[in-house]
């Protein structure tokens, strides 16, 4: 069975030629025009990934997301406009998986799209061992509940963020060069825009405080340093 994908997207060219391309991907398609139709969309044909549009006629793009996500673990890579809206994307703590910033080459949204899959399946399948923690510091995660504390205190990050903190929890000591973070963690295998990798790592310090052990190796990477503050 080919995988569903969900284009909400009210630009009617837009959605047909992303569709056309997804098409010949052989990607079942499914279009939505604005919120509330992709809401009763994602509910009702169990898309196994959402490319939403930021901009719509009524419900905007991070209120659907944010709904989709309160009960849906289904991937969603929205489509932006503006590169203000990253951060904006990104920050989300129900936060979307990926994001292009219009135009985009449409290759470029198979490519991500079949990662993301890819992924997706991966993690279904074999996933991380249920029981797995890891402990730096005040920072406890837990991957098997997904979840993060400081200090027993819990911080709620976005996927991306999660998984971005816990590669390199996983490699500490070691320096991970940008690339490196973007196909471990987004599973691109071609060099990708590292300013994702960037705005990642800036909302880990925002949501982390001082705990966060993320350090910048300058025109490198990043590294966990290998031993934890004494807290
Ligand atoms: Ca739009």
């Amino acid at each position: 069975m080919a995988e569903k994908i969900l284009i909400v997207e009210d630009e009617r060219n837009i959605a047909s030629f992303v569709s056309m391309y997804l098409k010949n991907a052989r990607y079942q398609v499914e279009i939505a025009r604005d919120g509330g139709e992709a809401l009763m969309k994602a509910e009702n044909t169990k898309p196994d990934l959402v490319v939403l549009d930021l901009m719509l006629p009524d419900i905007d793009g991070l209120e659907v997301c944010r709904q989709i996500r309160s009960s849906s673990d289904v991937p969603i890579l929205m489509l932006t406009a503006r590169d203000d809206d990253i951060d904006k994307i990104v920050g989300l703590e129900v936060g979307a998986d990926d994001y292009l910033t219009k135009p985009f080459n449409p290759r470029e949204l198979v490519a991500r799209i079949k990662s993301i899959l890819r992924r997706a399946t991966q993690t279904q399948k074999s996933g991380r061992p249920p029981e797995a923690v890891m402990e730096h510091g005040a920072i406890k995660i837990d991957a098997g509940r997904r979840e993060v504390t400081v200090s027993g205190d819990q911080v709620q990050l976005a996927p991306k963020e999660f998984d971005l903190l816990w590669e390199l929890l996983d490699h500490r000591g070691l320096v991970l060069t940008r690339d490196q973070l973007l196909e471990r963690v987004w599973g691109y295998t071609f060099a990708g825009d590292t300013r994702t990798v960037d705005v990642h790592v800036r909302q880990l310090r925002r949501k982390l405080g001082d705990e966060c052990p993320v350090a910048t190796v300058w025109g490198v990477g990043y590294k966990v340093a290998d031993d934890a503050p004494v807290t």
